[in-house]
């Protein structure tokens, strides 16, 4: 490698794609180094990532339990910075060349947010932003001219698919959906659901909430909606169909009936590198497909009844506007609701349904708008959860 390193700020880098994107840096031979990570409450572990990347900042974004810590064990050339604000001021630095949004939920607003009004590349994988904001922070992304690369192997794979043809060619996209671990089960089966089993994702090891999404279905809705940013695509373009292998990614379907697809095995490593290296690939550390190992790819279409959240996607994705920010909020807040024992699984989905009929839609919101309405889908879950 004789290129100068490129920067890279890893926000969540704690979590399961920022460790693997830290795996994707120790393997590029020197064409990635950290200039910033961070993380909210695995404090030991951002500093052990510290120690062995000595990146320039660290970000502790838990005050309380960065107060609680003793930072000597950090390299002395890592500066610790305290609380979330630091993080949209250090991505925004001239030195940073990539930014990775690996922060879960809502929380991840701010600083892919801040990184798209800096110009900077953003390899995205915090896919609320988009289901929350899509249309702004695409327009803001066009504005500043930064580019957003997408994580979400569906996404990357729609990506890569339709390098194949002009954009106006493209008649549908077709997300895959592993199905979760309960594609089998029945809605009365659904209702028994324990937090434990729909923890335990059978292609995928990934953090609690997208875990629970992959389960209810619902982040194959929140992935509609981002695809339909994404690609500047129309609800009615964009499928989906259930594949458990989690080989195919997904599927880009042109108007003369010719299909393309990506495949690879399930490992987040391959398309995290994708939107990092893009426009170029290099050699990396994901795993590969075995052809010597005899296999079968299994296609169904998706089942509407027993994963209404399905719906609820396509719903937000064809209405744009306030849907999305409303559906992300509730959803968010039902989970939560979920592994604390609150409401059973299928309630996820109600409680969904419940705060996207209450609320007053608006076609054309603003950000501050869409952040009041969080808050306020969040007050109508709890109060659905009360009252129900
Ligand atoms: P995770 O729970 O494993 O990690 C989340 C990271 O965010 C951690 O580093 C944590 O410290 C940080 N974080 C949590 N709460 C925070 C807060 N309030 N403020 C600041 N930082 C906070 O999550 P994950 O599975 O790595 O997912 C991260 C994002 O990537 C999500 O948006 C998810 O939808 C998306 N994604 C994940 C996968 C996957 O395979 N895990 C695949 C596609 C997309
Ligand atoms: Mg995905």
């Amino acid at each position: 490698m004789t290129a100068a390193p490129q920067y890279v700020a890893l926000l969540g880098a704690t979590g399961s794609i920022g460790r693997s994107t830290l795996d994707v840096i120790a393997a590029s031979a020197g064409r990635y180094q950290c200039y910033l990570l961070t993380a909210h409450q695995k404090l030991d572990e951002l500093a052990a990532a510290a120690r062995q990347f000595v990146p320039r900042y660290v970000v502790a974004t838990d005050t309380e339990a960065a107060a609680a810590r003793d930072w000597s064990d950090l390299p002395a050339d890592t500066e610790l910075r305290i609380g979330p604000d630091a993080i949209a001021e250090l991505v925004a630095h001239q030195d940073v060349d990539i930014v990775v949004t690996a922060i879960v939920g809502r929380a991840g607003l701010e600083g892919t947010w801040a990184a798209l009004e800096a110009g900077k590349k953003v390899a995205l994988a915090n896919k609320e932003t988009l289901v929350l904001a899509g249309g702004l922070a695409m327009r803001l992304a066009a504005e500043r001219n930064a580019q957003i690369l997408p994580v979400d192997s569906e996404h990357s794979a729609i990506f890569q698919a339709m390098q194949a043809g002009k954009s106006s060619e493209v008649a549908r996209i077709i997300l895959t959906a592993s199905g979760g671990p309960f594609r089998h089960h029945s809605l009365e089966q659904l209702e028994q659901v324990t937090a434990a089993e729909a923890l335990n994702h059978p292609t995928w090891k990934m953090g609690p909430k997208i875990t629970i999404d992959s389960a209810t279905m619902m982040n194959k809705a929140l992935e509609v909606i981002e695809a339909r940013w994404l690609f500047d695509m129309p609800s009615e373009k964009i499928d989906v169909v259930v594949h458990p292998q989690s080989v195919v990614h997904s599927l880009v379907e042109y108007v003369d009936g010719s299909v393309m697809a990506q495949l690879s095995p399930p490992d987040m490593k391959l398309p995290i590198q994708y939107a990092m290296s893009y426009p170029e690939r290099f050699p990396g550390p994901a795993r590969r497909l075995d052809f010597t190992i005899a296999s079968a790819w299994e296609f169904q279409p998706p089942d509407f009844d027993r994963f209404p959240a399905l719906l609820l996607g396509k719903e937000a994705a064809k209405r744009g506007g306030t849907t999305g920010a409303v559906l992300n909020a509730a959803n968010e807040a039902a989970v939560q609701s979920f592994l604390d024992g609150e409401i059973s699984f299928t309630d996820i989905s109600r409680a969904c349904r419940a705060a996207l009929d209450s609320h007053d839609f608006d076609p054309n919101p603003t950000i501050e708008q869409l952040l009041a309405l969080d808050q306020w889908a969040r007050r109508e879950v709890s109060a659905w959860i009360t009252c129900c």
